[in-house]
């Protein structure tokens, strides 16, 4: 109990398990064994098998029955950790300032963050409501056997969460920066164009496909989607492939194709956006074959008490106040905000996904000490 109220322990223990997805690799278990310390109930989940993909770990742990029951979501996988490390990537190793390891932003260390706040919170006194932890092993994969599964999961249980906070990575360069309390949407364009082979020395007898898809891409690009929201930036698309695999030099292929991503603000709907494009396309004529892939909506959590509570707490620990964003790609809040209000939070994203990864021990502890005090105010009023 009283190890657990450092969170350095804890993370370190955590990055020593390399736990890439869908490996979890004792990760869990370590967490586990924290949390039934500190009085909670755990519940495993595993999800993927039943579909005959790899079977990924998850767990729901809950200490108290009573309402309002908080949540803290987040996830175990980690991505792989590449080649130049300075250091070894699961040692959990500290060099002057810095916890270095994979997963040490992203984010094991806000986990074992919200774990010491926890430890802290109960060596003080009673706590009206609940604590629950949502954590994953499946985000920085597909994600088809994580969050989304869990949260049907517990809908089946009639479980119930009242508020969330996602400890992904949210703050640029510093702690406080930023809580996101949104995400863009995602959605990848997959465009073949036909038209027909043919000898380049009589281009009026053939309908040259990469002519019309130039077109065509031209349409969809010249002008912006849009100029931003209140809480958004500007949705974006962009090309991301262009292909059409002819080796020869005096014909002209059958076929171009094109790829793009657009990740757009809440101007847009995946259906929307569709809409447009095939309207677009359309206004340029011929043959197409358009397919979409909607990632993820967009989405906002209307900024209100828990924002309210989170904002205090960070300005209380860091001096800053914190603007409120929605940049970046997609998270698991896409799901979780069906259930409860969910904002995020965790430590600076800057080294996230890189070699060396790192954390400075003095987030860890303001980070520790941010989220005892959104407990505090949550669960004592
Ligand atoms: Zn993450």
């Amino acid at each position: 109990m009283i190890q657990l109220r450092d969170p350095l322990i804890l993370a370190q223990n955590l990055i020593r398990c390399r736990s890439v997805t869908p490996e979890n690799n004792g990760v869990l278990e370590i967490l586990e064994e924290a949390l039934i310390t500190l009085g909670f109930q755990c519940n495993r989940l595993n999800f993927g098998a039943d579909f005959g993909r790899s079977s990924i770990a998850n767990l729901y742990a809950r200490r108290g029955l009573g309402k309002p029951n908080f949540c803290f979501a987040g996830h175990t996988d980690v991505v792989p950790e590449g080649d130049g490390w300075t250091v070894p990537a699961f040692e959990g190793r500290v060099v002057g300032d810095y916890l270095y390891g994979r997963g040490a932003i992203d984010m094991k260390g806000a986990i074992a963050c919200f774990v010491s706040a926890v430890a802290r919170l109960l060596s003080e006194d009673t706590f009206i409501g609940s604590i629950s932890l949502l954590i994953t092993g499946d985000e920085e994969g597909c994600g088809l056997d994580g969050t989304i599964r869990a949260l049907d999961w517990l809908v089946e249980q009639e479980e119930k969460l009242d508020a969330c906070i996602l400890g992904e990575p949210t703050n640029p360069h510093h702690l406080g920066e930023m809580i996101k309390i949104g995400r863009r949407g995602s959605l990848n364009g997959h465009l073949r164009v036909l038209g027909t082979q043919g000898h380049v020395a009589y281009p009026h007898l053939v309908e040259n496909p990469i002519t019309r898809l130039l077109a065509m891409l031209q349409v969809i690009t010249s002008k912006p989607l849009d100029g931003g929201s209140t809480y958004f930036q500007p949705s974006t698309l962009v090309l991301t492939s262009i292909d059409v695999g002819n080796k020869i030099t005096n014909i002209t292929p059958s076929q171009a194709y094109a790829t793009f991503n657009i990740r757009f603000n809440n101007n847009h709907s995946g259906a929307s956006l569709e809409q447009w494009l095939r309207q677009s396309l359309n206004e340029v004529g011929g043959i197409y074959e358009l397919d979409i892939d909607i990632i993820g909506e967009s989405f906002i959590t209307t900024p209100g008490y828990l924002c309210e509570v989170l904002s205090k707490a960070i300005t209380k620990i860091t001096g800053r106040i914190p603007n409120l964003g929605t940049t970046g790609g997609i998270s698991d809040a896409r799901f979780i905000r069906k259930m409860c209000p969910v904002v995020e939070f965790g430590l600076v994203g800057q080294t996230m996904h890189q070699i060396n990864e790192r954390v400075l021990l003095t987030d860890l502890e303001d980070l520790t000490n941010i989220y005892l005090n959104v407990l505090n105010t949550i669960l004592r009023d």
